[in-house]
């Protein structure tokens, strides 16, 4: 079968590969899962994958198949599967479990290893291709009135684990009643943030680089967060008119931002690092002011990567609610379909190229 796959350590490598169609067979304890692939999103992971800024080849092969946020449905299942059934759509998680005891307890995402496995990022093929096999732990169920969206729970998972963490951080407090959010970046995580945090109650603002009016502020503004430019306004005045910020959500790509963020925090606010930086870039922030203002309110940052099981089932549950309260807003976001794993060059160029895409994403069977 047809997948597309990139050979790490060599730029825009990215290729058609030949793999062969997995098996239930392949998991032990008759407890397989296959999978059709329906559609797999693509997001700057990939671009750096394809850049060979990150990612390696599973070992005995050459190439990685790319692809992590997957959507499909199962075609078969092995004779002591019970947790799902053919015909059901899932999505999949994307780290698989190393030896360190948050691995052993199914909190991968949290592993203390060196080493990490991710299908389609690091050391595991991934789901840009036709069928996959895995093990129903890192299968998740996409209710038949969200297919439709399913390609969207893998980066959903990521913002359900970045508010959840914070939240179970805060605990510390004994009492956090978050009034304000701010949410940097308006790409899909920056999107999908605005959207969860609307969607618990907090008065959230969006900011980017990119001034008004553009898609990106547009799809924001229809959930009625506003949305705010660096470009146009400082973010000590952004910050004057919509702050301070009990909860920041970190999800530009820079890390000059990430550090940016530090002062627009509110006393005992908690910011969140989420951005992906493959990079080497360096930044000056004032270190003192910064550091002293930290201690003085007991402000928390913390970063997160990943997603177990459990942030794909909030995910359902979030999406449910925004069908429920902004019907079609999400769908929305699927702003860049390509049709076919032929057109993988096409795809690797509108993630790279279309400056207005929420979502670049492949329909793999068309
Ligand atoms: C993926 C995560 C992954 C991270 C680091 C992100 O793009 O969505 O699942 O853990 O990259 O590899
Ligand atoms: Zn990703």
């Amino acid at each position: 079968m047809k997948a597309i796959a990139v050979k790490p350590g060599t730029p825009d490598s990215v290729h058609l590969a030949e793999l062969e169609k997995p098996a239930v067979s392949d998991i032990p304890n008759g407890r397989g899962v296959l999978v059709e692939v329906l559609q797999v999103g693509v997001d700057g992971t990939d671009k750096e994958i394809n850049n060979a800024e990150y990612g390696d080849a599973p070992p005995g092969y050459e190439f990685l198949v790319i692809g992590h946020e997957s959507f499909g449905r199962v075609v078969e299942v092995g004779p002591n599967v019970t947790e799902l059934k053919a015909g059901d759509y899932v999505t999949a998680t994307v780290r698989r479990p190393g030896d360190s005891i948050y691995d052993l307890i199914g909190h991968y995402d949290m592993t203390t290893d060196d080493t990490y496995y991710e299908r389609g990022i690091n050391l595991r093929h991934g789901y840009l291709t036709e069928f996959y096999v895995d093990d129903p732990e890192y299968i998740v169920k996409v209710p038949d009135g969200l297919a439709h969206i399913g390609v969207l729970s893998e980066p959903m998972s990521i913002v359900e684990k970045a508010l959840e963490q914070a939240y179970e951080i805060q605990r510390r407090l004994r009492v956090w009643r978050p009034k304000r959010a701010a949410i940097f970046g308006a790409g899909a995580i920056g999107q999908l943030g605005a959207l969860a945090c609307h969607l618990r109650g907090l008065e959230t603002v969006c900011i980017a680089r990119t001034p008004a009016p553009n898609v990106k502020a547009t799809q924001v503004e229809q959930l009625g967060v506003p949305y705010e430019n660096t470009t146009e306004s400082s973010l000590a005045e952004i910050c004057e008119k919509h702050g301070p910020f009990d909860m920041v959500l970190e999800a530009s790509g820079n890390a000059g931002v990430a550090f940016g963020c530090m002062e627009i925090l509110a006393k005992n606010g908690v910011l969140i690092l989420s951005s992906i930086t493959g990079g080497s870039n360096e930044v000056t922030i004032p270190g003192d002011k910064v550091n002293l203002d930290f201690v003085l309110n007991n402000k928390v940052m913390f970063g997160t990567v990943n997603a177990h099981r459990g942030y794909f089932e909030s995910a359902m549950r979030t999406f449910a609610l925004a069908e429920a309260q902004f019907p079609g807003w999400l769908a929305q976001m699927l702003t860049h379909p390509v049709d076919g794993l032929d057109n993988y060059r096409e795809l690797m160029d509108k993630l790279v190229g279309e400056r207005t895409a929420l979502k670049v994403f492949m329909n793999v069977k068309k």
